[in-house]
């Protein structure tokens, strides 16, 4: 990509990621937050985000300052009443954390679990349903990065509105680059950040939440800051927001869903990403390497690797080998096998990708390795 900024490194993780020049550039400015211009920008934020999940009139988009996580909690802890229950559909680490919020914010909760190299299955959804008939919300994770995992959110979604419960989803990262359209995919809320597909830089989450449900939501939040009802009647009303901004988060934001556009919205993003995943793991599987999911649930958004057999491998001199050569990856989060991961996503390109795998290659060689096979089963 011509307009990715030369400064290295490389990040294939899975968020903070590489960002372009112009969406740096579009932080050199400072704006007041009662500048017309900057709340014509925020106003710009959040219509789009509507859009690109077709909410129309329906759903409203509720920013949150922080990282990925605040958003979760602040979406968990207004949506779910003090009365309520969440019912999680767990196959990694993510979903494992909404469960813990829930916990800490005093909710009543009950989770399935799935391998973490497994999709919830539909019969065994259901049975949850019923088994927790008095869940009043659902959980789950789209692409649960632990794994790299893509859930069946459309099949589920639909399960779960036919139970009747409104579902909260965790697109963190996924949300940009595969497709989430609410008329398809009935949620309550979506949930996700400016630094992962959407390409921005970290500072702020949001969620998009149908107005319907947010409406009744006035009292429930534990927390004065992360009241997500608060929030949303305060800029409906204002255009403002009620504590700092993260200003030149959401500049950059702006510049990056113009660019997000620019390369034909979610398809177009996601078309790249999927190309670069294609172009990885075909490289990293010369290499001997196996990957951790089988191509059909694999999210073109970051690649779970089992660690090699080699005996000359050793995590620590493979990653600063990498990093040497200005790719930086990032270690395993898997509770059963060891691996490692290599992210897809932000402003990279195939030749990224061949330069990741070259990297791997040469890495290899000063550990003297001859494969990256994993140890025979
Ligand atoms: C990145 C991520 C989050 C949020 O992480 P933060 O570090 O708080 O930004 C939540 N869920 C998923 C699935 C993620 O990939």
């Amino acid at each position: 990509m011509s307009n990715t900024a030369p400064e290295k490194p490389w990040l294939l993780t899975p968020g903070p990621l590489t960002t372009t020049r112009t969406v740096k550039e579009a932080m050199l400015f400072d704006w007041g937050s009662r500048d017309s211009e900057f709340i014509d920008m925020c106003a710009y934020v959040r219509d789009h985000l509507v859009e690109l999940v077709h909410g129309e009139d329906r759903y409203a988009t509720v920013c949150m300052q922080g990282s990925g996580t605040f958003a979760i909690e602040a979406t968990i802890g207004t949506l779910v009443p003090p009365t309520g229950k969440l019912l999680v559909l767990v196959n990694g680490a993510y979903g494992h954390r909404m469960v813990k919020i829930a916990k800490t914010l005093g909710r009543k909760v009950a989770f399935g679990e799935w391998a973490e190299d497994q999709v919830p299955d539909a019969a065994t959804v259901g049975q949850l349903l019923e088994q927790h008939a008095d869940a009043t919300h659902v959980a789950i994770v789209h692409c649960e990065t632990t794994s790299g995992i893509l859930n069946p959110i459309e099949d589920i979604a639909a399960l779960v509105a036919e139970h009747g419960k409104p579902l909260i989803i965790d697109a963190m990262s996924a949300f940009g680059a595969i497709e989430l359209d609410s008329r398809k995919t009935p949620f309550a809320a979506v949930v996700a950040s400016t630094n992962k597909c959407l390409e921005g830089v970290p500072g702020m989450g949001f969620a998009i939440v149908r107005k319907s449900d947010l409406s009744e939501c006035q009292g429930n939040c534990h927390s004065l800051a992360l009241d997500l009802y608060e929030q949303w009647v305060y800029t409906d009303r204002t255009g403002q927001w009620r504590f700092t901004p993260p200003i030149h988060v959401i500049a950059a934001f702006q510049q990056a869903l113009r660019e997000h556009s620019t390369e034909g919205g979610v398809a177009g993003r996601g078309a790249r990403y999927a190309n670069n995943c294609r172009v990885l793991v075909g490289g990293m599987r010369e290499l001997g390497f196996e990957t951790l999911l089988p191509d059909e649930v694999q999210a073109p958004i970051i690649v779970t690797f089992k660690e090699p057999g080699d005996a000359k491998y050793d995590f620590a001199a493979f990653y600063e080998y990498l990093r040497e050569k200005n790719f930086v990856i990032y270690p395993g989060k898997l509770t059963e096998a060891a691996s490692f991961r290599m992210g897809c996503i932000g402003a990279l390109d195939e030749t990224h990708m061949r330069g990741a795998v070259d990297a791997v290659r040469w890495a290899m060689s000063q550990l003297g390795m001859s494969s990256g096979a994993p140890p025979a089963a």
